[in-house]
């Protein structure tokens, strides 16, 4: 992977954050996308302290626009593109008979609409390279469904169709695309939690303990590394085996 250049969107924190961390320090060059620019620059430049070139980008990767600039960027920067990570997401919870249409369509922009978005520039940059790796971050509840979450657990459900769509597509032009499904792990977002939630969701997962977002990395790594070029479509699921 030493060389390479991957495009992580939602990389400012969080899981994206890890994602980049773990790659840059495999010696991948580093395009963090955010729609914050101050959080992009600053881990932009978090990630340039590891030894490897980085790049902030803010973007929203629901508008089509900042989407192509995002790829025009990293390719006047570094030529070429060998890895795109769909990581960014957010949530808007309720039960379906109170979920609004704004907090539906808002999840669905950027979850879903997003992933496709980012992934149709990044298939131009990797066919003429006939090389690419797409990693796209899922969720254990697109698997199981999640009462509260109509909303993301389409997105993330969409999101392995949709992976599997761009593995059978582009196989042909050296592409691969494969999903990573995330169970609950330590981030800002689940340490908001109640402590009485919490408790309720360690005991339905069977290593007793939360992932960290390095156990997420780690997968995304896997997919991206050669070891993974015989393997497009497929998803790993970090999640403690709370779903199997
Ligand atoms: P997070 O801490 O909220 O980070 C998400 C990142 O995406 C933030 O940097 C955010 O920027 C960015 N973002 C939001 N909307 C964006 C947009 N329209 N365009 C570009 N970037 C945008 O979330 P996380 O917990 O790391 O989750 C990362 C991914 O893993 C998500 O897809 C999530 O669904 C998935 N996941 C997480 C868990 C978990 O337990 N944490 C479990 C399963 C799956 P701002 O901060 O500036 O808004």
């Amino acid at each position: 992977m030493k060389g390479q250049t991957a495009v992580i969107t939602g990389g400012g924190r969080g899981i994206g954050k890890a994602i980049a961390e773990y790659f840059a320090r495999r010696g991948v060059n580093i395009v963090i996308v955010d729609v914050n620019l101050d959080i992009a620059t600053e881990t932009a430049g978090q990630i340039a302290a590891l030894g490897v070139k980085s790049l902030a980008v803010k973007a929203d990767v629901s508008k089509s626009a900042d989407v192509s600039a995002i790829f025009e960027s990293a390719v006047k920067e570094f030529q070429k593109v060998e890895i795109l990570v769909n990581n960014a997401g957010i949530t808007r919870d309720g039960l379906i008979m109170r979920m609004s249409e704004e907090d539906w369509d808002a999840v669905m922009n950027i979850n879903l609409k997003g992933t496709f978005l980012c992934s149709k520039e990044a298939i131009r940059v990797m066919a003429k390279q006939r090389y690419g790796r797409i990693i796209n971050i899922s969720s254990v509840v697109g698997f199981m469904g999640n009462a509260g979450q109509a909303n993301y657990t389409a997105t993330k459900a969409g999101v392995m169709g949709l992976t599997k769509t761009i593995a059978r597509e582009y196989a042909s032009r050296g592409i691969t695309a494969n999903a990573v499904a995330p169970g609950f792990i330590t981030t800002a977002m689940t340490d908001a939690l109640p402590e009485n939630i919490k408790s309720e969701m360690m005991k339905v997962i069977p290593l007793g303990r939360f992932g960290t977002v390095d156990d997420v990395a780690a997968a995304a790594a896997f997919f991206a590394s050669p070891d993974a070029g015989y393997i497009t479509g497929q998803v790993i699921h970090v999640n403690g085996g709370m779903y199997m």
